[in-house]
This record gives C-alpha cells, sequence and structure tokens, in this order.
C-alpha cells in the first residue's frame, strides 16, 4: 500500500508531494500546491541522549525493556534517531552499560530501529573542575585503546562516537585510530591548549560537543579552548539550545562563525520529559526541575544539573528566538547530524526509511508536530 503525503518542504518551504511504499520513501516530487501550514521533513536526529522521561541509559535496569519507552517517548517529540550517550564511569560499568543498550535493541525492534548509534562522553576528559562538568573525578583517565577497542566489540559496532579531550598525552594517535575504525570524534568537556586542539584535528577530530558548556566559568581572554575550537575550519559543533545553558547571543556568534557545522543536541538526562517538581537524582543529588524545564541543584538555582530539554524544545526556542529561520533549525536536527556519519544523507533519496514530521508553525513561530512516521508507520501521538 502507498501513502502520499503533501506539504511544504522543511528545506526551502516549496510544496512537495511524498509518496512512500513498505516504509521507504518511493517518490518525491514537487508539487503545484500544499496545504499552507503544513511542513514536512525528516525526523529529528539527537545525538546526544543521556536518558528521558524518567528513564536513564546510565544506570542499569532490573528491566532493561524499561528503556524502550525513551525510543517512544522521543518520537511523540519527533526524534526519530537517537544515540544513547554513556558518560564517564568505571570501565566495567561502561561495560555494563553498554551491553545493555545492545540488549536492549536484540529484544524491542522499535527501540533498535530509533537508536542509530551509542555515544561515548567520556571518561577520556579534563580531570579539572570545570571542564570536567558533572563527570565523575575517579573515573575521568587518559585515552587508553585496548579499552575503548574492547568497547567497540561489546557495543557489535554500535559506538559511533566518542567525546574526548586532546589534553592528554597520545590523543592524537588515539583520534587517529578511533577514525581508522570509523568512529566520529568530538573535543568537549576540554581544557586543551591550542596547540593540542590543532593537533586534535589535524589527527581527525570533527567536531565539538554542547560548545560553551562544559568550561571554565572564567577563562583567559586569549588563547583559549573556546576560540581554538570556533577558529578550527574543519570542526563542527554541537550546541544545547535549551534557554539555560547558553544565553541567545553566545548562539548568534556561533552560528556566524560555524553556519551551516552547527546543530543542536538535547544532551537530556533521565528527568527530561518529566513533571515540574524536586527529584532525587543519580548524578547531583537533590535537584529542581522547573515549569520552564530548567534543572538545577535543589539549593542553587545558579547550578545547573543536566538539560531537561528535548530537542523539539530547542528547535523551538531557536525559532521564537528568531535565531535561525524555520528550514535551518529544522537541518540542525537532521540532515546535520546525520551527514556527519553519513555525507550523502539525504532523507527524500528513493530507499531511504521513512522517518518523517508534519509540523505546522504557529504565530509565535515554534513547531507543532501532528504526525509522526517511524519506518512509514504513523505513531499515535498522545
Ligand atoms: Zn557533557
Amino acid at each position: 500500500m502507498e501513502t502520499c503525503l503533501r506539504g511544504r518542504s522543511f528545506l526551502d518551504g516549496k510544496p512537495l508531494e511524498i509518496i512512500l511504499s513498505k516504509g521507504k520513501i518511493k517518490f518525491v516530487s514537487s508539487a503545484k500546491t500544499c496545504p499552507e501550514n503544513v511542513w514536512m521533513g525528516p525526523g529529528f536526529t539527537d545525538i546526544q541522549v543521556n536518558g528521558y522521561g524518567g528513564l536513564d541509559y546510565n544506570s542499569i535496569q532490573s528491566d532493561v525493556l524499561a528503556l524502550g519507552q525513551i525510543s517512544r517517548k522521543l518520537l511523540q517529540v519527533g526524534v526519530t534517531s537517537h544515540f544513547p550517550t554513556i558518560i564517564t564511569n568505571s570501565p566495567d560499568k561502561i561495560s555494563a552499560l553498554i551491553r545493555q543498550v545492545v540488549q536492549l535493541r536484540k529484544m524491542d525492534p522499535l527501540a533498535n530501529s530509533c537508536t542509530t548509534g551509542i555515544h561515548i562522553e567520556g571518561p577520556f576528559i579534563s580531570p579539572e573542575d570545570g571542564p570536567r562538568g558533572a563527570h565523575y573525578r575517579e573515573f575521568v583517565q587518559s585515552p587508553d585503546w585496548e579499552l575503548f577497542k574492547k568497547w567497540m566489540e561489546e557495543s557489535e559496532g554500535l559506538i559511533r562516537m566518542i567525546t574526548l579531550s586532546p589534553e592528554w598525552e597520545g590523543s592524537a594517535a588515539f583520534i587517529e585510530k578511533c577514525v581508522e575504525s570509523g568512529i566520529l570524534v568530538s573535543i568537549g568537556h576540554t581544557n586543551a591548549s591550542h596547540a593540542q586542539i590543532t593537533e586534535a584535528v589535524k589527527a581527525g577530530a570533527r567536531l565539538s560537543t554542547h560548545l560553551g558548556n562544559g568550561m571554565h566559568s572564567i577563562i583567559a581572554r586569549h588563547p583559549n579552548y573556546l576560540w581554538s575550537q570556533l577558529a578550527a575550519e574543519n570542526l563542527s559543533a554541537t550546541i544545547i539550545a535549551d534557554g539555560f545553558h547558553l544565553p541567545a547571543e553566545v548562539i548568534q556568534v556561533f552560528k556566524k562563525v560555524k553556519g551551516e557545522k552547527l546543530m543542536l543536541v538535547s544532551d537530556s538526562v533521565a528527568l527530561a520529559g518529566m513533571p515540574a517538581a524536586d527529584y532525587e537524582a543519580a548524578v547531583g543529588g537533590k535537584v529542581t526541575l522547573t515549569a520552564e524545564g530548567k534543572l538545577h541543584l535543589f539549593d542553587n538555582p545558579k547550578t545547573l544539573a543536566g538539560s531537561a530539554m528535548n530537542i523539539l524544545q530547542g528547535v523551538n526556542f531557536l525559532l521564537k528566538n528568531k535565531l535561525v529561520a524555520l528550514p535551518e533549525a529544522w537541518q540542525m536536527v537532521s540532515i546535520r547530524p546525520q551527514r556527519l556519519f553519513d555525507t550523502h544523507f539525504d532523507p527524500f533519496q528513493f530507499g531511504q526509511k521513512a522517518d518523517l514530521i508534519l509540523a505546522e508553525q504557529l504565530p509565535d513561530q515554534t513547531l507543532k508536530i501532528f504526525k509522526v512516521l517511524k519506518n512509514g508507520v504513523k505513531i499515535p501521538l498522545d
């Protein structure tokens, strides 16, 4: 059975017709007309998801299948693929967390289709307070290829990227080995010097993780690791656009510098998607989630305890504040992250899996999703 969808293209707003068959794109053509306020484009890709909706990829579950709820809850907000993100921990715990995702994917076909990679964030990051962020100090270490190779094997090829700091000796050699193995290397949680960052880029690092966060609160005017990453031509960058991690003017500057190399992640923690309340968090102890979506330490509203927004809320922050127009915002959460891993990725190509979103743009510029298709199947929205 074939399905026909009509709407405005997420790329340029031009009327488009998409024919789907057997869960895949069959044919895409321009249309003479389409409904005025229906936008169509690929589902969102979020390459940094620690958890969502009360569930956490960073804790061992008594029932692994419970983690499948993350995929289902993210589909509700248009995220059709995401990378479970495992942060700094003991080597054995990281192994166990990787195996948990592998097991989930074998038992749950939908989660299998939604989790398209694993992102390892740490433990080869900066030990320094500030750059290290909320990562456990005791498990931070220098890059260890044998260890990382073991994790890659345990992931059965699912590890697609690693966030590390090139401030450790031997970083360049480690990065080269990652690149040879098809792993995207991203710089983050770093206190590296300009020379170390330059060397990392030369070795093949291609991305900065949540640029502007995971930093000291005060840095030298120059040189510093922010200028070095902004200046590096070959570094793309992800940012958290939840309205709390970065002020709007910083996003404006990053956009001017990075252009089409700038994209979004949610970096959501387990409490994202939960009702406003005080909670006991695995990292950070007692925390408060406000109605506006700010997650902070219970006794210190100035200290963030992770991101509690999904990537659709990030898109809507950009749109509401007129930081980018709709086509660009959509690309920042779809083709840009996808093309980090597949340079030729085209969501409308024949045979591409039909992971699509239909949405309308509200008067305040934000996007309201009213249809999500995963492998061509309509997801019932709450
Ligand atoms: Zn981080």
